[in-house]
């Protein structure tokens, strides 16, 4: 059948949507996107069909484009390109419109199912940018745009990025999220300025998406026509409401050979950084690792996971980093438990060994007292000043003076830095004790036996 007047036309499409009508288990849906749609125009093999609203096009165009072609080509004996637009978009004709099917560009952008809020380990150095990246994740567009994440490398940017990415395509799975590095998006244009193609093309394709998130912004110093490209974009969206989210190694201010126009926007919406993570959240990322991967937390010693956190904490990288060495070196040996010489021997290049034993010992005199007077280490390091607690915190100050080679500045910092001379009272204190306290006496050797054992 050939579909060439205006009665034919129509014709057809009421042959299509009565078809799909019956293929469509649910009346409310056609009622809903089919009933109102019409050809718009047939050029070639490709057929445009005029949707009443955005959420028609992304419903039809996701969802029942299959069926609608194949309904089409059964009608008409011809292979068609059927393609959804709405009717605003075409009365807009100065505007070129975006009815490819396929991604035209960044076609290697890839959101990483890995990274979610589930398994985004929170704690005070990354509490407000994971709280502001679920918040524009839910509420696009209306309270922080842009939202500019900036830390370090290794702390999770990345992560929160692919995260909002995940989330909002579960939650919300009409909305379009663009997600790219800064790299890719530099070459994007780059490619069309080779190819002497208008930039319209590209511009377009960003436009059509609710979200933008671009990795490591930084790049985009010195580039100058990337940055007036950006610029245009970045105006386009944040006037429309769509939520822009950017990450980048320095805050706005410190990206000095960016375009001030961006710097002032970027400064505007919501910086906010992460800063290094405390030792509590790396072994609780550690062990959402471990358990992530499908391993059993049992075949750590605590001290293992202790070390490993402590003494990776300046990139959470660098700390997955470590675990896997570790695994490597315990699969390669045939161990199924990893115990401290063994975390010790199969990391030594990377940590200072020496270090890591004192350090280690210092944890291990911590445990072993808080152990012995049934505290927590915290309260012991801590502030508070009840008899029992500050008993036992001489008695872990003591120990750590006189059986390691540790400075009393050193042992104050470990006790939420108090000075030295605190320190000192605190080693007369237990000498006195051992003198004429029968009973301390007895449980600082309990105490030694335990630690040297
Ligand atoms: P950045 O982009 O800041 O350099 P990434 O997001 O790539 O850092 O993070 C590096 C690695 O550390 C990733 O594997 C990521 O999953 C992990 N990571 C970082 N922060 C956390 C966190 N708070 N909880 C769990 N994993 C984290
Ligand atoms: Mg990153």
């Amino acid at each position: 059948m050939n579909a060439n007047t205006l009665s034919e036309i129509t014709n057809l499409w009421n042959k299509v949507l009565s078809e799909c009508e019956n293929k469509i288990d649910d009346q409310r849906i056609f009622d809903a996107f089919f009933k109102d749609t019409y050809i718009h125009s047939i050029d070639g093999k490709s057929m445009i069909i005029s949707c009443n609203s955005s959420l028609t096009t992304t419903i039809l165009h996701d969802k029942y484009k299959d069926i609608i072609t194949s309904i089409v080509d059964e009608l008409t004996g011809t292979n068609f390109e059927v393609n959804f637009v709405t009717e605003s978009e075409l009365k807009d004709t100065s505007k070129k419109l975006v009815i490819d099917d396929k991604p035209k560009f960044f076609t290697n952008c890839f959101v990483s199912p890995n990274y979610t809020f589930d398994n985004f380990v929170v704690g005070p150095s990354n509490k407000e940018a994971s709280q502001a990246s679920l918040i524009v994740a839910s509420t696009p567009g209306k309270l922080y745009n842009p939202l500019f994440i900036y830390s370090q490398s290794g702390l999770g940017k990345t992560h929160l990025l692919n995260a909002i990415a995940n989330y909002v395509k579960e939650t919300n799975p009409t909305m379009k999220v663009l997600y790219c590095s800064s790299q890719t998006f530099f070459e994007e244009y780059m490619n069309l300025i080779k190819d002497r193609h208008t930039n319209d093309d590209l511009k377009d394709y960003i436009k059509q998406f609710d979200f933008l998130l671009i990795d490591d912004i930084q790049f985009f110093q010195n580039k100058k026509s990337t940055e007036e490209f950006f610029f245009s974009i970045f105006e386009f969206l944040k006037a429309n409401n769509k939520q822009i989210v950017l990450t980048s190694d320095r805050s706005p201010i410190e990206l000095k050979e960016l375009d001030p126009r961006l710097q002032t926007r970027f400064t505007s919406g919501l910086p906010i950084s992460i800063l290094k993570p405390t030792t509590e959240m790396c072994k609780e990322i550690l062990m959402k690792k471990i358990e992530g991967s499908g391993l059993s937390l049992s075949i750590f010693d605590d001290e293992v996971l202790d070390l490993l956190s402590s003494k990776f904490k300046n990139s959470i990288r660098d700390l997955e980093g470590a675990l896997n060495r570790l695994l490597f070196y315990a699969n390669m040996n045939h161990l199924d438990h990893i115990n401290l010489d063994t975390a010790i021997a199969a990391l030594q290049s990377l940590i200072d060994v020496g270090d890591s034993k004192n350090k280690v010992s210092e944890q291990r005199i911590l445990n072993i007292v808080a152990d012995y007077y049934n505290l927590s280490v915290g309260q012991i390091t801590g502030k508070i000043k009840t008899g029992q607690i500050v008993n036992a915190r001489h008695i872990a100050i003591y120990l750590l003076r006189t059986m390691l080679d540790v400075s009393l500045k050193h042992i104050g910092e470990l006790f939420s830095n108090r000075d030295h001379t605190t320190i000192m009272h605190s080693v007369s204190k237990v000498e006195g004790m051992l003198k004429d306290d029968n009973q301390a006496r007895i449980a600082i050797s309990e105490l030694k036996k335990r630690i040297s054992a």
